[in-house]
């Protein structure tokens, strides 16, 4: 494998555009943890905070020291993910998770619609926010779904999906992602 060299200068600077990438990181346990800047890859792989599981063949060099360039880093020690590093609740990532269909009637949703209505106390969570189509939203207003005679399809739920981590991704992910992004469920 022929390998170029990207170099860097002596406080770690980057000098390859092309290099100006993202690299996936994976927990200790293999599971995606985030997606960084290369260059903060590389630091991690430097400290030796992670080590390299996908590289395309490239080389970082510093004065003192040479490490592949990563798309795919493993850390070494285990993270504990805090709660707030769960996927913001937005529009867009409601609509993901409930593929875009009402979640008690089935068609096609034009709402965000809180389970247990705000005015009742319902709090603005993965746990209590839908995707609903304007009918089941309005027949909804201020009742629970019991009250007007709607049911849930299932329980929502915070997503879990590794693939959540790639939302408001600018460019498409490197391929070596994809075995680690695919939904083990
Ligand atoms: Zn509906």
């Amino acid at each position: 494998m022929t390998e170029s060299v990207v170099k860097g200068g002596a406080e770690g600077r980057w000098y390859d555009a092309r290099a100006m990438a993202q690299a996936l990181v994976l927990n200790a346990t293999y599971e995606p943890l985030s997606v960084v800047p290369t260059r903060r890859a590389v630091v991690l792989l430097v400290r030796e905070k992670a080590e390299v599981v996908h590289t395309d063949g490239r080389r970082w060099a510093s004065e003192h020291t040479s490490v592949p360039v990563p798309s795919v880093i493993r850390l070494l020690h285990y993270v504990k993910v805090p709660f707030e590093r769960r996927v913001p609740l937005s529009r867009r990532a409601v609509f993901g998770r409930d593929h875009g269909s009402c979640q008690y009637c089935g068609r096609a949703a034009e709402n965000l619609d809180h389970v247990l209505p705000r005015s009742r106390g319902g709090a603005h969570t993965w746990e209590n926010v839908v995707a609903a189509c304007r009918s089941c939203n309005a027949r909804k207003g201020d009742h629970t779904p019991e009250e007007v005679g709607l049911r849930l399809v299932s329980a929502p739920q915070a997503p879990r999906h590794h693939g959540w981590l790639l939302i408001g991704l600018a460019s498409p992910p490197h391929p070596s992602w994809r075995a680690y992004l695919e939904d083990t469920g």
